[in-house]
């Protein structure tokens, strides 16, 4: 089936993006959230960024004026149901998440495919829950979705291949590049990045290094282009945290235990970037290290 419109569910920092792509590639969007203010932000911050995009000449006024006139916000649920695929950003609490996709239920088109951008929950258990666990994906988009080129996509065990072959072809159009995942916890970037992150902060913990050395020596040494305290930072210590836990609740394996020197970062709310204080201090000219 051809996917001409889209509805996102949740327009903070990833749903205002995946709005944004979408709509540069020439999907009609629906963009959905319980608060206008974010509906607001979100549309500002859109043409900011399209706005930037047209400055550096990667597209053109005229495109960035068809894309905006594409985006419908609405605070409405049931107008999401319209479209041909939904992709649903909103806050990563599985309870909010069953609550979107059951009010969502009884306005949905037959064919409409549903997924979810989740970086944690496990879709097969999203899907169940509604009435087409077969056309229901992950659909998990990197952050910033503008800059990034990869997508997962991920199959819940019920996951039809239509479906699939549906959500690929979107990658394609957005001109991404799609990384096929089996639903296991955290699927495959988070499952290796955050325990990547996690044993920094062990290394730190231990006295290793401190942060300027470890991210120093993970540049360098790696040639990774951040380093990995100063990427938790930019994540979010809370968001690492959470992503930690659900490796280690899910496949309840010791080796994913969370570093103690995170869990207290994120008990103190130096939450890295979003609070100006994480393995860096944020508030100064430059960031300095806080260990
Ligand atoms: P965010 O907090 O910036 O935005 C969430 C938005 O959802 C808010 O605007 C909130 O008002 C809205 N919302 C809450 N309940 C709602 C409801 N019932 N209906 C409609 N909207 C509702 O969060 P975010 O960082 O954009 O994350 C959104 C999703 O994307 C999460 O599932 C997260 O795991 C996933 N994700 C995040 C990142 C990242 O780096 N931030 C990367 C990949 C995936």
């Amino acid at each position: 089936m051809e996917i001409k419109s889209v509805g996102v569910i949740g327009a903070g920092q990833m749903g205002n993006g995946i709005a944004h792509v979408m709509a540069l590639a020439g999907y009609d969007v629906r963009l959905n959230d319980v608060r206008q203010e974010a509906l607001d932000q979100a549309v500002a911050l859109i043409t900011r960024n399209l706005d930037r995009q047209v400055s550096r000449e990667k597209i053109s006024a005229h495109e960035r004026d068809t894309a905006l006139a594409r985006i419908k916000t609405t605070l409405d649920i049931s107008a999401v149901g319209e479209t041909d695929l939904v992709v649903e950003a909103a806050t990563e609490r599985e309870d909010v998440k069953h609550k979107i996709f059951e009010s969502l239920g009884p306005h949905l088109r037959p064919n409409t495919i549903l997924t979810s951008n989740t970086s944690s929950i496990s879709i097969t258990r999203l899907a169940s829950r509604t009435d087409r666990p077969e056309k229901f994906m992950g659909f998990h988009f990197m952050n910033p979705v503008p800059v990034m080129q990869l997508v997962e996509l991920i199959r819940g065990i019920a996951t039809d291949q239509p479906t699939y072959q549906a959500c690929l072809t979107v990658v394609n159009r957005l001109g991404k590049t799609a990384a096929s995942a089996e639903d296991f916890p955290a699927f495959i970037v988070n499952r290796i990045l955050i325990p990547m992150i996690n044993e920094a902060v062990y290394t730190l913990y231990e006295g290793v290094g401190n942060v300027k050395s470890i991210d120093m020596a993970m540049k360098l040494g790696a040639n990774h282009p951040m380093g990995p305290l100063e990427l938790a930072d930019f994540i979010g210590l809370d968001t690492c945290l959470a992503i930690m836990n659900v490796l280690h609740d899910g496949l309840a394996d010791t080796k994913y235990r969370p570093c103690p020197l995170l869990t207290k970062y994120v008990e103190a709310g130096w939450l890295g970037r979003k609070t100006q204080r994480g393995f860096y201090d944020y508030r100064g000219d430059e960031p300095v290290p806080t260990r």
